[in-house]
């Protein structure tokens, strides 16, 4: 059976599955589906630029075609349309599922993935999120940490929704031998983000774009941790190619109130933008921050991009996007 171990060269006596340092390793089949969407397409950059064939299945849900069609043309990417509901057939050594629409399908798209995983002997990881620790009770959120989730509100389909796709990667980890990495990712920003979904980072960088008022829900005070989307790639890479199952959280530990949030844009982009407070969503969580210790000692890893470095690195692609004026590269 064709197996990521065998692929580097290495059979069972390899147990780990770790690559010797130093030894050159050949291109992989490497899967990435979500591939099209915001994080995906900047993960599909660095492995293409690494040498590996990158097949992205992607349904354009709320990817886009755009997002990676600088790699049209190059014989080691590949653009399938597909939905993840739906069972796929590939042969790969890797499968980075970022795939995930906020609905209940998101288990049975991450179901097929692990399925898919277990047929080929490929290395299986999962984009979870910091969304499983709920409104969380402990604070900075360790991996231990279990999470205080509403299982029946407005958010608990993507919260839920996503502690079930951990659940069954180690369910397929234990159960059928399946390689498998979790990352629980927390708030990531950059380029090539949704621009209308919502999400703070976006809305504020469009409303002061716009000249239209920064949208502040509640009163401000909840915080967030904001990671610029190159630390997360990096870390996606890490714990792929790593020895260690997690979960791991993967975020900047730099812990900013929505307040500061928008003065931060107001800063980098209009220091005459109005704040304009609504009515907070439904259990918003009050606060989150990543504790990253395990992810610094065992995978190496912390982030580098601080907010006030990372947010103007995202204001140019919006800019070219929302105006469409081509003064700035992407
Ligand atoms: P995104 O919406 O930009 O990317 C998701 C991609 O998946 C899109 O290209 C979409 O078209 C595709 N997709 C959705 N449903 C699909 C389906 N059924 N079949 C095939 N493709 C489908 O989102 P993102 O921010 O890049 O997030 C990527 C992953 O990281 C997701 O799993 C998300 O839950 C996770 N995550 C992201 C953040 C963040 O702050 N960006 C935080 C926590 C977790
Ligand atoms: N699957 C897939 N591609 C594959 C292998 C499986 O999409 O290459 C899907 C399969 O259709 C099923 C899911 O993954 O819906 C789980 O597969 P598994 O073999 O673990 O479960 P089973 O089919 O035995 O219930
Ligand atoms: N938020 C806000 N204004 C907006 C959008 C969001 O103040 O225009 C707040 C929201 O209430 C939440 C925080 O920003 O407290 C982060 O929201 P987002 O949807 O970006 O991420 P998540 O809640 O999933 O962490």
């Amino acid at each position: 059976k064709f197996s990521y171990q065998n692929r580097l060269g290495f059979g069972s006596g390899n147990p780990t599955g770790k690559i010797p340092l130093g030894l050159k390793r050949k291109g992989m089949r490497i899967v990435v589906t979500g591939g099209a969407g915001f994080v995906g397409s900047h993960l599909v950059d660095r492995l293409i630029a690494r040498g590996d064939s990158v097949m992205v299945v992607d349904n354009f849900f709320t990817g886009r075609k755009e997002n990676v069609m600088h790699h049209f043309g190059n014989p080691n990417f590949e653009l399938i349309r597909h939905d993840v509901v739906e069972p796929l057939l590939l042969e790969v050594d890797q499968i980075y599922h970022l795939a995930c629409p906020a609905s209940p399908t998101n288990v049975v798209g991450t179901l097929n993935m692990l399925g898919l995983a277990k047929r080929v002997g490929a290395r299986f990881l999962l984009t979870s999120t910091s969304e499983v620790y709920g409104d969380p009770l402990q604070h900075p959120q360790k991996e231990t940490y279990w999470g205080n989730v509403n299982p029946i509100g407005v958010r608990s389909c993507y919260d839920e929704g996503k502690r079930t796709a951990e659940t069954l990667t180690m369910d397929y980890h234990r159960g059928a031998g399946v390689e498998v990495r979790i990352a629980r990712i927390f708030n990531t920003y950059g380029p090539r983000m949704c621009i209308d979904d919502g999400r703070v980072v976006s809305n504020f960088v469009a409303q002061a774009l716009r000249k239209e008022p920064l949208t502040v829900y509640g009163d401000g005070k909840q915080t967030r941790s904001f990671q610029y989307v190159s630390d997360l790639v990096e870390g996606l890479m890490r714990l792929m190619e790593g020895e260690h199952v997690g979960p791991f959280n993967l975020g900047n530990p730099g812990e900013f109130t929505m307040l500061e949030l928008a003065e931060v844009v107001q800063e980098t982009i209009d220091p005459n933008a109005k704040i304009e407070f609504r009515p907070n969503t439904e259990d918003d969580p009050h606060k989150r921050k990543p504790d990253i210790e395990t992810a610094k000692e065992l995978l190496g890893w912390e982030p580098k991009v601080s907010l006030r470095k990372g947010l103007p690195l995202m204001v140019s692609d919006f800019r070219q996007r929302i105006f469409g004026d081509h003064k700035e590269g992407s």
